[in-house]
């Protein structure tokens, strides 16, 4: 472990100058200003507890050989402390409550306060999975409303609830195609897999046990669908399809690639992350879709990234509805039910298994049904639209400081740059993005998608007011400006006034610094 002179870690080998100085002498307490340092709670623990346990006096024998000989390392700390340190962790993230998010591909956009009332209503917030079906009417019907809400707005027939993110509804629909596949006797292992597509495309195929095979993409940013088409086969199952893609572009040749697909009797799994471009416009089972996921921590708002769980929902198509994974909701006469085994699946249900306990995130199921309600059908397209339009207007207010490979043409809901800009400049990629940090902007996505030298890829969501974009315009503009000027002071060794500088990312990855070394002065105090 290394430490710089006030005792922070920095993770590259070497000191590194933190801000905890005023003239160039550490603080006392390694803090800075009411901004603390934050040790593991290991090593903030004292041996003091929260909680008074009585002595308890069992027999010795009736443990037998299961009773502790030594102490087995919790850390002790008053339930104040617990509190305290936990709050000032949550205060270390960034989060879409504290600024814009501009992640590309992310959809970081505002989680509505009313999701949040609607979440912790005691019916909602405080039922047990277990419960029976008498007591859970109404969460039943929510959900069953939200299923509603998804078919129609993709105009597929079926959709399976549980998946619990992207990648989880990825591994769904994969599975449900391998089980379509199987029940027709065949053995297909080839997934098809654009060199743009999100890493959890080919990581999921992979999971699923396919073979991955890459179709690289036109010049134009789009699939090659001629390559696409020259590799199906017999031997193909599925292509996995991004659309809008990871450029940020519509594939306008989606339909004749579905029915290329399905002619050469493959499945069109489509990643639907991208959704918040197009829901409420365009309805994927119209473009021939089988099987697509949708992050309801995107599109619909609820929390993500440190905020909450995801929820990743599969919406299927006729000829793959019918392996949807238990739990399935059915009706009878009683009411609403969740039918948990296969075995009792309704006539024609053929479910492949089951992606995990119970039936999905239940608080995200009241959160993104809260959304569609509150903004109605209009409404959801309204916010795609918007979505586009602030995303179009962040391209066109920068392409002529920053190089856009697509800038052609307008883009969907995110707004992608290379950083030809910064060629002979000194100024690196990686020190555009610190030097944004510097400016109180949490970096767009950089390097991705890959298929773009020195990616950057923007989305900044419906929720941005034309102020805020204005200020984040003016903000890069003035950055892309002085880079390209070659006045690289900003950027040498960005950031500068973030809690830590800038790490060495191998290092940092393969040799993580987790602990904070109490400052000597402290130590003492403390011995
Ligand atoms: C976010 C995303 C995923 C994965 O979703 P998770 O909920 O993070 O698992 C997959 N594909 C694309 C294009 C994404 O943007």
């Amino acid at each position: 472990m290394s430490m710089n002179n006030q005792g922070r870690p920095t993770g590259t080998g070497e000191a590194a100058p933190g801000n905890s100085t005023i003239g160039g002498i550490a603080t006392i307490s390694g803090d800075r200003g009411l901004d603390h340092e934050e040790a593991l709670i290991f090593e903030l623990g004292h041996g003091a507890t929260g909680v008074d346990l009585p002595d308890v006096q069992i027999a010795e024998r009736r443990l037998g050989g299961m009773r502790r000989m030594g102490e087995i390392g919790l850390p002790g700390l008053s339930e104040p402390e617990v509190v305290r340190h936990y709050v000032r962790l949550s205060r270390k993230n960034y989060a879409i409550d504290s600024g814009l998010y501009p992640l590309g591909s992310c959809t970081m956009k505002h989680n509505p306060r009313l999701n949040e009332k609607m979440a912790r209503l005691p019916g909602f917030g405080d039922l047990h999975p277990l419960a029976p079906a008498s007591t859970t009417q109404g969460a039943l019907e929510l959900i069953a409303a939200l299923m509603t809400w998804l078919t129609r707005l993709t105009g597929m027939p079926a959709v399976a609830m549980s998946p619990k993110a992207g990648a989880h509804g990825e591994l769904c629909g994969l599975l449900a195609i391998r089980a379509a596949i199987q029940a027709r006797g065949e053995n297909r292992k080839r997934v098809l897999v654009p060199e743009s597509a999100h890493g959890t495309n080919p990581a999921t195929a992979a999971f699923a046990g396919f073979t991955v095979d890459e179709v690289p993409a036109l010049p134009n940013g789009r699939v090659d669908s001629a390559a696409l088409k020259a590799k199906l086969g017999p031997d193909v199952a599925a292509i996995m399809l991004t659309n809008p893609n990871t450029c940020g572009l519509f594939e306008n040749e989606i339909v004749d690639i579905a029915k290329a697909v399905h002619d050469a009797g493959g499945y069109f799994y489509c990643d639907g992350a991208n959704f918040n471009a197009i829901a409420g416009r365009v309805r994927p089972g119209d473009l021939g879709v089988d099987a697509m996921h949708i992050n309801l921590h995107k599109t619909f708002s609820t929390p993500h990234g440190g905020g909450g769980p995801g929820a990743g929902p599969v919406v299927l198509s006729e000829r793959l509805a019918a392996y949807a994974p238990v739990p399935l909701l059915v009706a009878d006469r009683n009411g609403l039910r969740l039918v948990e085994d296969a075995a009792d699946a309704p006539q024609g249900a053929r479910p492949f298994g089951r992606m995990c306990a119970f039936h999905g995130q239940m608080g995200m199921f009241v959160r993104a049904l809260t959304y569609m309600l509150s903004h109605g059908r209009d409404g959801v397209r309204q916010a795609s639209e918007d979505a586009v339009l602030s995303a179009n207007y962040i391209l066109a207010s920068l392409k002529d400081v920053m190089t856009a490979p697509f800038g052609d043409g307008p883009c969907m809901h995110e707004a992608l740059f290379d950083d030809s800009f910064l060629e002979g400049s000194g100024v690196t990629t990686l020190d555009f993005a610190k030097a944004m940090i510097d400016e109180g902007y949490h970096p767009m996505t950089m390097y991705f998608p890959l298929v773009v030298h020195g990616a950057m890829l923007i989305e900044p969501t419906e929720s941005e007011s034309k102020y805020a974009l204005d200020r984040f315009i003016h903000v890069l503009r003035a950055l892309a400006e002085e880079a390209r000027a070659g006045r690289t002071e900003r950027f040498a060794g960005a950031p500068r006034l973030a809690p830590r500088r800038r790490l060495d990312e191998t290092a940092a990855a393969r040799r993580p610094v987790l602990r904070w070394k109490k400052p000597d002065a402290l130590r003492e105090a403390a011995e």
